[in-house]
C-alpha cells in the first residue's frame, strides 16, 4: 500500500513520526505498509515482553473475547482475581488494583499515598520524587516527573512533588518534611536514558523511609515483569517497598497496568478509586498468560543471560568505535554515544531495517522482547554498527 492511502491527517498531531504505517508483527520482527521487515528493539515502547503477537497473548485474547469481555467493574470477574493472586503470590504486596496505563497506575499510587497521609499522618500529602523521573502524562504524574520543558506546561501544576537527586540520600533528606507522606522512584529511570538507582541507594532509602514512617513507592512500569532479569527490579536490592506500580510488560502489548500495595497501605474507601475498564477480564486474561510465561522455569534466567550477552556485545562495539558507557540491567540497556548523534543513528538504523530508540540525544536505549534470541542480538549489532558508520561518514 502507498502511504497516501491511509487517512493519517485525521489523527491529532502529538508527535513527529516517520513515514511508515506498521501492519503486522511476529516475535522480534515487524512489517510496514510496503511489506518491509524491521528488527524491533522498541517493541511497543518496552511493552511487548513476549514479542509481537505471541501465541499465549493471541490465544488468551481469543478465548476471553469469546467468553466475557466486561461484566462492569461493579462485579467480580475470574481473570482479574486470578491475575491479582499471581501477582501477590510472587511479590511483597497483598492487594492489587488494575488500571489501563502506567500513568493511571501511578496516579492511583499518588492517591493511595495521599489518602494514607490523610488517615495516618495528619494530612501529610507531599511525595518526594526525583530529578529526571518519568511517571506519566496525567496532570499529577507530569508534576511528579521531571522532564525538560514540562515545568511550564499545563500550569498550574499539581503541588506536592519536591525533587531529590537519584543515588543521593542527603538530597532525599532535604526534600522531606512534616508534610511528606512518601518517596517515589523508578528503580531504573528508563525515559531519561536508563539511569539506574543503585542497589545500595535503594537499601538506604528503604531504611530511611521506614525510620521516618514514610511510604516507599516504586514505579516499575518499565522495569517490572522480568525486564531486568528478576520478576520485579526491587528484588535485586533485596528490599520490599510499600507500593509498586506496573504497566507495559504486564499486558504483553495490551493496555493493562496495576497498583500493588501492602495491606497496611491499602486504605481506599469505597468510591475513592475505580474506572469502567479497570480489571476487565479481556485484559487481565492476557496479564495471566504473560505472568505464566514469565514465571515458567528458565524464562527469567534467559533474560539475564541474553541481557549479559547484549551488554557485552554493546561494550565491545563501544570500545571498537570509541563510544561511551553501557548501562542498565537485563534487557533494559543503554549505550552512550559520546556525542549527540542519537536521532541520526535511529534514522539510519531504521533505513537499514532496525527499530531503535534514542531517549536522549547522546543515548540509545535497547528494550527488545524478553524472548529475543542471541541471533537477533547479533543481527541488531551488525545493523547498529552499519548505522553508526553511516552517521559518522
Ligand atoms: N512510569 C514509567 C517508569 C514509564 O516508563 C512510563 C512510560 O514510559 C510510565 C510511567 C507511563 O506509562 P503509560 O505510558 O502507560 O501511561
Amino acid at each position: 500500500m502507498q502511504l497516501s492511502e491511509f487517512p493519517l491527517t485525521a489523527l491529532m498531531e502529538i508527535t513527529s513520526r516517520p513515514p511508515l504505517v506498521f501492519m503486522r508483527g511476529e516475535g522480534s520482527w515487524i512489517w510496514d505498509h510496503e511489506g518491509r521487515k524491521y528488527l524491533d528493539y522498541v517493541q511497543g515502547w518496552a511493552v511487548n515482553c513476549l514479542g509481537h503477537s505471541p501465541r499465549a497473548v493471541v490465544d488468551a485474547l481469543a478465548r476471553q473475547a469469546a467468553t466475557l469481555v466486561n461484566p462492569s467493574p461493579a462485579f467480580w470477574n475470574a481473570p482479574s482475581a486470578k491475575l491479582a493472586k499471581l501477582l501477590v503470590d510472587h511479590s511483597a504486596f497483598d492487594r492489587v488494583f488494575f488500571a489501563n496505563t502506567g500513568a493511571e497506575a501511578n496516579e492511583g499510587a499518588i492517591k493511595l499515598a495521599r489518602k494514607w497521609g490523610a488517615k495516618h499522618r495528619g494530612g501529610a500529602y507531599e511525595i518526594a520524587t526525583f530529578e529526571h523521573a518519568f511517571h506519566g502524562r496525567t496532570l499529577a504524574t507530569m508534576s511528579a516527573s521531571d522532564r525538560a520543558g514540562w515545568d511550564k506546561l499545563f500550569e498550574p501544576k499539581v503541588p506536592g512533588f519536591p525533587k531529590a537527586r537519584l543515588n543521593d540520600l542527603e538530597s532525599v533528606r532535604r526534600a522531606v518534611n512534616e508534610r511528606t507522606v512518601a518517596v517515589m522512584l523508578e528503580p531504573i529511570q528508563g525515559e531519561s536514558g536508563v539511569l539506574p538507582a543503585t542497589d545500595a541507594f535503594l537499601v538506604e532509602l528503604r531504611a530511611f523511609t521506614r525510620d521516618r514512617g514514610l511510604l516507599l513507592i516504586l514505579d516499575e512500569v518499565q522495569t517490572g515483569v522480568g525486564r531486568t532479569g528478576k520478576l520485579f527490579a526491587y528484588e535485586h536490592a533485596g528490599i520490599e517497598p510499600d507500593i509498586m506500580t506496573l504497566g507495559k510488560g504486564i499486558g504483553g502489548g495490551v493496555p493493562l497496568a496495576a497498583l500493588l500495595a501492602r495491606e497496611a497501605a491499602c486504605c481506599f474507601d469505597h468510591g475513592d478509586q475505580g474506572g469502567t475498564y479497570n480489571g476487565n477480564p479481556l485484559m487481565t486474561a492476557v496479564g495471566c498468560a504473560v505472568m505464566e510465561a514469565v514465571l515458567a522455569p528458565g524464562f527469567l534466567g534467559g533474560v539475564t543471560e541474553r541481557g549479559q550477552y547484549l551488554a557485552e556485545a554493546l561494550r565491545r562495539l563501544s570500545a571498537r568505535r570509541g563510544l561511551g558507557e553501557v548501562r542498565g540491567r537485563g534487557l533494559l540497556l543503554a549505550l552512550d554515544l559520546g556525542s549527540e548523534i542519537g536521532g541520526r543513528v535511529v534514522d539510519a538504523a531504521r533505513q537499514g531495517g532496525l527499530l531503535l530508540n534514542s531517549p536522549r540525544p547522546h543515548t540509545l536505549r535497547f528494550m527488545p522482547a524478553l524472548t529475543v534470541s542471541a541471533a537477533e542480538i547479533d543481527a541488531m549489532l551488525a545493523s547498529l554498527d552499519d548505522a553508526i558508520a553511516a552517521v559518522r561518514g
